[in-house]
């Protein structure tokens, strides 16, 4: 059992991952007085949004000694929610009108997202915190604290022991592949989103994207510019599902695929059946932390983190190990900084957790919530709905104020759009009346 803090406990913090939510941990666990190290295996801030043309050098990240690159982001990629409802609370990323280079629409590219990132790190001298080119390699307990080994780029190994570790590793990283039957014999090309950057590979092709979610739904559409077709296979779409999408006249909406055969085709659920050339694998990724050694106390199964207090705190390790960004919703920072929040101020005895027994029980229940919804484990971090609910929870914890209401609206209006004009949300909306309530919030603040 870790050890009780008491009030103003000042620690020594590991932050493992220096993206959005180890900038944020890093920023709260230094302003409730605890001394912090991040360890970063790259060379700069900002995690995923740091782009790189460099892929791995197997498509599908199958092999687990491969040279891991972390970022999965694309080259067109632009955000999939407004900026005034993106950014940190307290750091509003609007933009910078002083800077000609920076990127002023709402739905910005993913390089003002790290320029937005590297800002926020300057401006709360987070940088300082960080130990770059230096990847963790093992997290394990060491009686009441815990041992980090770390790597640096030059090879060389190093033991350090900590108070507390607090996980911001990011989960975009370890691909997950759909199961097509007969794959093994089909004789196409096959990469995962994590590996797409650019469509210029499949010109004049005939490709066939599996996922229709935001990173399916965007690279269908920027390869449609070059190939010969795009088929998108849906698992959310009817069996009968076939429909050709507007704005385009070489794309098409299926339902699941049904097999793939030696000859090189691909049959639909709803019997259509292509000559494909390439299959891009738009299906997520797996929550994945090589480092961790828990005895086996925590476990990823099916996707699902467990056990967690509120997908932070695992109830026989708490409060010294946390994770931060687990949970999927669309207000990642603002979730990142409330969670980082309650770490920080749990960890310095400010705030107090329920006994091992009781966070026990929450989880439990959870779990049973979930199977008597029947939803797979895998779909266990997944917010959607109640993400408000989870975020005003949090806020509650730590004496922040609720989520506002404009923000709250924009993440939903945004995620309509999203669901239902996925070619144009970006740069087409109706609720210009909650950028106005945004910005009125941020001037009261003296925000901006
Ligand atoms: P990351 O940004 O992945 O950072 C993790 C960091 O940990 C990295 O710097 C990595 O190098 C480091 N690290 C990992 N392992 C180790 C180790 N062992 N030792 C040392 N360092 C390590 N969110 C939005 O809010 N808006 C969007 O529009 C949006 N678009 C997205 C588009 C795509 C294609 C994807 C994949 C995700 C998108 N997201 C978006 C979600 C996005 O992942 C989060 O917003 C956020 O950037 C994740 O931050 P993070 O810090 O949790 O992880």
């Amino acid at each position: 059992m870790a050890p009780a803090c008491s009030p103003t406990n000042s620690l020594h913090v590991a932050v493992i991952g220096a993206g959005a939510a180890g900038l944020a941990a890093a920023r709260e666990l230094r302003r409730e007085s605890h001394s912090v190290i991040i360890f970063e295996r790259g060379t700069q801030v900002g995690g995923l949004w740091v782009y790189t043309p460099q892929t791995e050098p197997d498509p599908l990240s199958l092999d687990p000694n491969r040279t891991v690159v972390h970022s999965s982001v694309y080259d067109s990629l632009r955000t999939n929610l407004p900026r005034e409802c993106m950014g940190y609370r307290d750091f509003p990323f609007v933009p910078r009108n002083d800077d000609a280079s920076r990127d002023p629409r709402r739905y910005p590219s993913h390089r003002e997202v790290l320029a937005y990132l590297q800002n926020f790190a300057r401006e709360f001298n987070l940088e300082e915190m960080v130990r770059f080119e230096t990847e963790v390699v093992c997290v394990e307990p060491e009686g009441q604290k815990w041992k980090i080994q770390s790597k640096s780029s030059d090879g060389i190994f190093k033991d350090e022991i900590f108070d507390s570790v607090v996980v911001c590793n990011g989960h975009y990283t370890e691909p997950r592949i759909a199961h097509v039957p007969g794959i093994d014999s089909w004789p196409g090309k096959q990469i995962h989103s994590h590996n797409y950057r650019v469509p210029d590979p499949f010109k004049d092709e005939v490709v066939v994207v599996i996922g229709n979610f935001a990173s399916g739904s965007d690279i269908s559409r920027d390869i449609t510019g070059v190939a010969k077709e795009v088929h998108i296979a849906s698992r959310s779409n009817p069996s009968e599902t076939y429909q050709k999408l507007l704005g385009s006249n070489n794309l098409w909406l299926h339902s699941m695929i049904e097999s793939a055969r030696k000859d090189g085709s691909i049959i639909f659920q709803n019997g259509k059946v292509v000559q494909a050339d390439t299959i891009v694998h738009c299906t997520g990724y797996k929550y994945h932390f090589p480092f961790l050694n828990t005895n086996g106390y925590i476990t990823v199964e099916d996707n699902c983190v467990g056990p967690l207090y509120k997908h932070v705190f695992p109830p026989a390790l708490a409060p010294t190990l946390s994770f931060i960004g687990l949970p999927w919703m669309t207000l990642q920072f603002f979730m990142f900084e409330l969670q980082s929040k309650w770490v920080a101020a749990v960890l310095s005895g400010r705030v107090m957790l329920p006994s091992e027994d009781k966070m026990m029980e929450d989880v439990t229940a959870f779990y049973a919530k979930r199977d008597a919804n029947k939803l797979p484990k895998r779909y266990t971090h997944k917010l959607g709905e109640c993400q408000v609910d989870y975020l005003n929870w949090i806020a509650d914890q730590v004496g922040a104020p609720p989520v506002e209401h404009w923000r709250a609206k924009e993440v939903h209006g945004g995620y309509l759009r999203l669901a239902t004009q996925s070619d144009t949300f970006r740069d087409k909306w109706d609720d210009d009346h909650l950028i106005l309530e945004a910005y009125e919030d941020f001037l009261r603040q003296k925000l901006i």
